[in-house]
């Protein structure tokens, strides 16, 4: 007798109607001759706000850990990605289960603890609600993952846009991370530091984010260094120049043995939207143009060479591969290691 047919002539069947009208588990329950008291389920009245917002990997012999700033919810995708129609972009997503009325970015930032250096990349919105209340997590899930923030020994800067910097400065002026030396591109710290930008009126969103460039970077130039393109600054770390969302927006490689990572920060925004067509244009892109050239650029050069990454925006925790796939490309998430084998 095979099972299904024991479930058929026996038990309760599993057919999708049964699993609609949530009947089986009870059914489950009283064939087994069991007493479910079904009045008030235990999780109707909780959150999904999951704890904790932090996970842990290897990178060779490195360990990093991902940190959670929170979510960063762009609103409706076609005011933030341009180029594909308003069809095509709403087919994309729902082929890809997603929502069509609010594209949700993460904001992975990664903590690498190499030697006696332990790096933090990008810093999240800070307490700024440009976004809405669900970001600047950073400093509690840095607690929650055991890392004290005096512990951070070097700040790296993919770029100098709110969520990546404004998490530099508390309200009061103060070091959040007091031992920290700040790495940034000298390109993006003369970008958004710029005064005269205060004045600009298009983007409008420009006067704000120079403001706190500035608040977040100015304080800090007596322990700030520049990087350049392929140096290796730090023991392990090499820059990518990868610009274009900001004219000094850098990639960053971590290396470990035979292992590495690539910490592409905001080279792509979207795990299917810029991938699937990743000439495809984001609202915050100071060049446009240039940003999807060096996209398709790395892209290809980090799917040819099968390099795992790990996205600053894409779905938590972040890290994954990269498929070349006819002109775009295929996000392949990582599964998460909960649990590692003996060795
Ligand atoms: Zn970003």
């Amino acid at each position: 007798m095979t099972q299904s047919s024991t479930l058929k002539s026996d038990g309760p069947r599993l057919d999708r109607r049964s699993l609609l009208l949530g009947s089986v588990g009870l059914g489950l329950a009283a064939a087994a001759g069991g007493t479910i008291v079904a009045s008030k389920p235990a999780l109707a009245a909780s959150s999904l706000n999951q704890v904790p917002y932090y996970y842990r990997f290897r990178i060779g012999e490195l360990i990093g850990t991902v940190v959670s700033d929170g979510i960063l919810p762009l609103g409706e995708p076609t005011g933030a990605f341009s180029g594909p129609s308003k069809e095509e972009l709403q087919s994309m997503l729902t082929s890809n289960f997603l929502s069509t009325e609010n594209a949700i970015l993460e904001q992975n930032i990664l903590v690498v603890d190499a030697g006696d250096q332990r790096i933090l990349f990008d810093t999240g919105m800070g307490t700024s609600d440009l976004f809405g209340p669900t970001t600047g997590k950073l400093n509690a899930n840095l607690e929650a993952a055991g890392i004290d923030a005096a512990s951070i020994t070097a700040i790296v800067c993919t770029h100098g846009h709110c969520d990546h910097v404004w998490g530099i400065m508390s309200d009061a002026g103060e070091r959040i991370f007091p031992n920290a030396q700040i790495w940034i591109s000298e390109a993006d710290f003369d970008f958004w530091t710029d005064e005269a930008k205060l004045s600009y009126k298009d983007p409008a969103w420009m006067p704000a984010f120079v403001e706190g460039a500035r608040r977040n970077l100015m304080p800090n130039q007596d322990r700030m260094k520049f990087f350049k393109d392929g140096e290796e600054f730090l023991p392990g770390l090499q820059a990518m120049s990868t610009p274009g969302h900001t004219v000094g927006h850098t990639s960053f490689i971590v290396t470990s043995g035979k292992d590495s990572l690539v910490v592409i920060g905001d080279l792509t925004h979207h795990h299917v939207i810029l991938m699937e067509k990743p000439l495809t244009e984001f609202a915050f892109d100071t060049d446009p143009s240039l940003s999807a050239q060096t996209r398709v650029r790395a892209l290809d050069m980090i799917a040819a060479q099968r390099l795992p990454i790990i996205a600053y925006h894409f779905p938590w925790p972040g890290i994954g591969h990269v498929e070349k796939v006819g002109e775009g490309f295929r996000y392949h998430p990582a599964p998460m290691v909960m649990q590692e084998l003996p060795s």
